[in-house]
C-alpha cells in the first residue's frame, strides 16, 4: 500500500520530460493515471505501458491543450476511463523564445491558451468531480519569478499568470478540501531545455547549486504535494529550481 492507493491522476503533457516523470512517479505512490499528449503518440504509450507495467491503470488522451474543448474532454475520460479523479497536474507547456519585436499577437494568445487557459478549463472541469482531498498541481517557472534576460516576456507572462490562477482557485476550492499549488521549476534538463544545449552555461552559472535538475526532482515535489505532505499547502507557489530565484 503506497500513499496513492486508489486515487486517479491526470497530468497534462505526459508524454515527455517533466510530465511523463510526474506519471510515472504518481503511479509508483499507487495512483492510476491519465496523461494527454499533442503530437507524441507512441512516447505516450511507453508511458502509459509502463506506468501498467507496474500495475496501475493508465491511459494516454490525445488533447491540444490550445482547445479548451479537448482540455475539458480529457477530464471527462479521466473519469469514465478510471472512475474518478482526485490529482490534476497541469504541466503542458512551450517555451516560445523570440526578441519583442519579433513576437506575434498568435505566439502570445497560444501560449495563454495552453498554460492558463487549458489549465483553467481542467481545474474547472476536475473541480466539479473533485472530492475532499483532491488536489491540483500547476506546473509554473522560475522565470515567472525573476526572469533574468530578454526574450521571454510572454513565456514569463503566461507562467506568472499560473500564480494568480493557483492561489484564486485556492480560495475557491478550499472550503471543499481541495488543495491547489504552483510549482516553478529551475532548468531541468528535458527536450525543452536539453543541459548540454548552447545556453545551458549560462544557466547553471546562475544556480547556486551549479547543476540542471532532473524531470524526478520537479515528480518529488509534485507527489509530496498530492500525499499526505500536502494536506496543509494551499495557494502555495514552491520553487524547485535550484536556487535560480534566490
Ligand atoms: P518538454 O518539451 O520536454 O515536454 C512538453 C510536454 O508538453 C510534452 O509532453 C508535450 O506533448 C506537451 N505539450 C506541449 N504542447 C502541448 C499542447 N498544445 N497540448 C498538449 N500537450 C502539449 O517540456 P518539459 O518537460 O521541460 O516542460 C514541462 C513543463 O515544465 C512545461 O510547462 C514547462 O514550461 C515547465 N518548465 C520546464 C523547465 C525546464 O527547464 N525544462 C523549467 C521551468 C518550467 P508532445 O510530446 O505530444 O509534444
Amino acid at each position: 500500500m503506497t500513499q496513492l492507493t486508489g486515487k486517479t491522476a491526470l497530468v497534462t503533457g505526459g508524454s515527455r520530460g517533466i510530465g511523463a516523470a510526474i506519471a510515472r512517479r504518481l503511479a509508483r505512490e499507487g495512483a492510476d493515471v491519465a496523461l494527454t499528449y499533442v503530437s507524441s503518440a507512441e512516447r505516450a504509450g511507453a508511458v502509459a505501458a509502463a506506468i501498467e507495467a507496474g500495475g496501475r491503470r493508465a491511459l494516454a488522451i490525445a488533447a491540444d491543450s490550445a482547445d479548451p474543448q479537448a482540455v475539458a474532454a480529457a477530464v471527462e475520460r479521466t473519469v469514465a476511463g478510471l472512475g474518478r479523479i482526485d490529482i490534476l497536474v497541469n504541466n503542458a507547456g512551450i517555451f516560445p523564445y523570440e526578441p519583442l519585436e519579433a513576437v506575434a499577437l498568435e505566439t502570445f494568445d497560444r501560449a495563454m491558451a495552453i498554460h492558463v487557459r487549458a489549465a483553467f478549463v481542467a481545474a474547472q472541469a476536475a473541480a466539479r468531480h473533485m472530492r475532499e482531498g483532491g488536489r491540483i498541481i500547476n506546473i509554473g517557472s522560475c522565470l515567472a519569478e525573476r526572469t533574468g534576460g530578454p526574450n521571454m516576456t510572454v513565456y514569463a507572462a503566461s507562467k506568472a499568470a499560473l500564480t494568480g490562477l493557483s492561489k484564486g482557485l485556492a480560495q475557491d476550492l478550499g472550503a471543499r478540501g481541495i488543495t491547489v499549488n504552483v510549482v516553478h521549476p529551475g532548468p531541468v534538463d528535458t527536450d525543452m531545455n536539453p543541459a548540454d544545449a548552447d545556453a545551458a552555461d549560462a544557466q547553471r552559472q546562475g544556480l547556486p547549486l551549479g547543476h540542471f535538475g532532473s524531470a524526478d526532482d520537479v515528480a518529488a515535489m509534485v507527489a509530496h504535494l498530492a500525499g499526505e505532505g500536502g494536506r496543509f499547502v494551499t495557494g502555495a507557489a514552491i520553487s524547485v529550481d535550484g536556487g535560480f530565484s534566490a
